[in-house]
């Protein structure tokens, strides 16, 4: 009896429960348990870098010690921490103070990423435009006059109006809109701009209305400037079977989420935060990676060592799983593949529909896998990029397999709870992994094939495209690419991996979403110029695109 047979009928056990053998009903209960206390209120959702997040790895550490894992995290523990820089903030020690009155941090003004930290206090009027006063700039002249420019470049202005104010011995500047027009002007937390040497702050309109409105009128100003980098810690679980074998099978799956949404990726639209429980994104593949740890001691899958990593700060960029590829605790040229398993708790329990990711990255999944399944409705896509972990590694030459039983009205939303977690399906695709697993047992290590690697969609649609990858956890101005696909634009043009992107045409951009929009600018046949740091060089390069 083949094994896919033998599988095929375990799997169709499953669909009659009440047949299920004692280990099915132990693992089922055990998924239970896992997913249950990761989704609870408890853990707020957890956010890397809060205590949601810290109960969370808590929890995976002492599941991998059950399991008898041996630690690959710091120190002989099971947690790899990490840094994640998020670029820049205001400090809430920043402050405002209009005749004693002290003004709310965003709400009534917010200082420019150009501005130095500093304190001072003084009178000024906004109709004094002298040596050694500050001086209060209104947008509305050069909003109004480049209203139909398409090539106007508000920051650009704005960096003129600094070096001349600042010439004319300004003390401060204090930029403010009254036309109609909107300014988009916000703190950027991945803007490092040049540092003026006086203090840059935005006025919001209600702030001139108030406080300003008399032109000649004098007020006491009292100002703090404190922008410091945005820095949290985030943690990697990580446990490793030894086996004494040449080869590693990483299995890994994300167990971070969205907390209250606070890091604007939450689809939830309600206007009191809640938190978001993350059952199935991604309590599911931490449950199921932690069942896998136990089932894989079993002496039949001794032909490989495996490591185990439950990563943190994947909702943010994938930041864990890049960490872990760059620092490595157990020798990554051991790698044979890695199995990624991305919300694996929602299967439809009519379609069974099943995604599977990489499929083009292995010769041998191929011969492996086939569409043809009894119990599931499989779907393959070839490339080994995709919107989780297993692109960290794929990046890295490792083959991948990237496990997701779809999409549905609760993802990213408070309501992805663990009442709505399809048990008997998960164990399919457990089963399913573990039947992967084995067939690979005896067939050393896999051969690593590049794929065809597809742009991730932002903001805007787009009508052409460079043909890079970008680098989502990069905290400086700019983009910098991770990697360029074969044949493309970029790759034509010479640019690089390590490269910083930072303008195409007139439009300067300083992270991933403003050259989302900036690309959405043009068309195909359009001719323009694209400027990149590469080191401490800055170089420019005509394309067409
Ligand atoms: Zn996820």
């Amino acid at each position: 009896m083949t094994r896919l047979l033998w599988l095929l009928l375990c799997i169709s056990s499953l669909v009659s429960a009440q047949k299920l053998k004692k280990p099915d009903k132990l693992v089922l209960a055990n998924l239970r348990t896992h997913i249950g206390y990761l989704a609870d209120d408890k853990l707020e959702g957890r956010r890397t870098g809060t205590a949601g997040e810290r109960l969370a790895y808590e929890y995976i550490s002492e599941q991998f010690s059950r399991s008898a894992l041996t630690p690959k995290g710091d120190n002989g523990t099971f947690i790899q921490e990490f840094e994640i820089n998020e670029g820049r903030q205001v400090n809430p020690d920043s402050y405002l103070v209009i005749n004693d009155k002290t003004l709310s941090l965003e709400k009534d003004y917010f200082p420019l990423a150009y501005s130095p930290n500093i304190s001072i206090e003084f009178k000024a009027a906004i109709a004094i435009l002298e040596k050694d006063n500050a001086w209060f700039w209104d947008l509305k002249e050069k909003l109004e006059e480049n209203r139909n420019n398409p090539h106007f470049d508000l920051s650009d202005a704005i960096r003129t109006k600094i070096a001349d104010v600042t010439s004319k011995g300004a003390t401060a500047l204090f930029i403010y809109n009254s036309s109609s027009i909107a300014d988009e002007l916000k703190f950027e937390p991945k803007a490092k701009p040049e540092t003026a040497v006086i203090p840059i702050l935005y006025l919001s309109k209600e702030t001139i209305d108030k406080y300003l409105k008399n032109v000649t009128e004098t007020v006491d100003i009292k100002l703090k400037v404190d922008i410091g980098d945005k820095k949290r810690m985030g943690h990697n679980v990580v446990g490793f079977i030894n086996n004494n074998s040449g080869n590693t099978i990483i299995i890994g799956a994300h167990y971070d989420h969205l907390g209250y949404g606070e890091d604007h990726n939450s689809l939830y639209t309600g206007s009191i935060p809640q938190i978001h429980n993350g059952a199935d994104d991604n309590a599911s593949g931490t449950a199921a990676l932690i069942e896998i740890s136990k089932l894989l001691r079993k002496p039949r899958f001794r032909n490989n060592n495996y490591l185990f990593i439950s990563f943190s700060g994947e909702e943010l960029g994938l930041f864990g799983s890049k960490y872990y590829t760059e620092h490595p605790s157990v020798n990554i040229s051991t790698s044979n593949y890695m199995i990624n398993m991305d919300m694996v708790g929602r299967l439809n329990d009519s379609t069974h529909g099943l995604t599977i990711g990489g499929y083009g990255t292995s010769p041998m999944w191929g011969r492996l896998l086939s569409e043809k399944d009894d119990y599931f409705k499989i779907k393959f896509d070839s490339s080994g990029i995709g919107p989780s972990d297993h692109t960290s590694f794929y990046r890295k030459n490792i083959p991948v397999l990237f496990f997701f039983t779809g999409v549905h009205s609760d993802y990213h939303k408070p309501t992805d709870d663990a009442d709505k977690i399809n048990y008997n399906g998960e164990l399919a695709v457990i089963k399913y992994v573990l039947h992967i697993i084995d067939e690979t047992n005896d067939k050393g290590k896999l051969v690593f094939t590049k794929t065809r690697e597809t742009q991730s969609s932002g903001k805007g649609s787009f009508k052409v495209s460079l043909g890079i990858m970008p680098d989502y956890t990069f905290s400086g101005s700019g983009v910098r690419v991770d990697g360029v696909s074969d044949g493309k634009l970029a790759q034509r043009t010479g640019i690089m991996a390590g490269d910083v992107i930072i303008q195409l045409g007139d439009h300067r951009f300083t992270d991933v979403q403003t050259y989302m929009e900036a690309l959405s600018k043009f068309k195909k046949g359009d001719a323009t110029k694209v400027r990149l740091k590469r080191g401490n060089q800055e170089l420019e390069f005509d394309i067409i695109f």
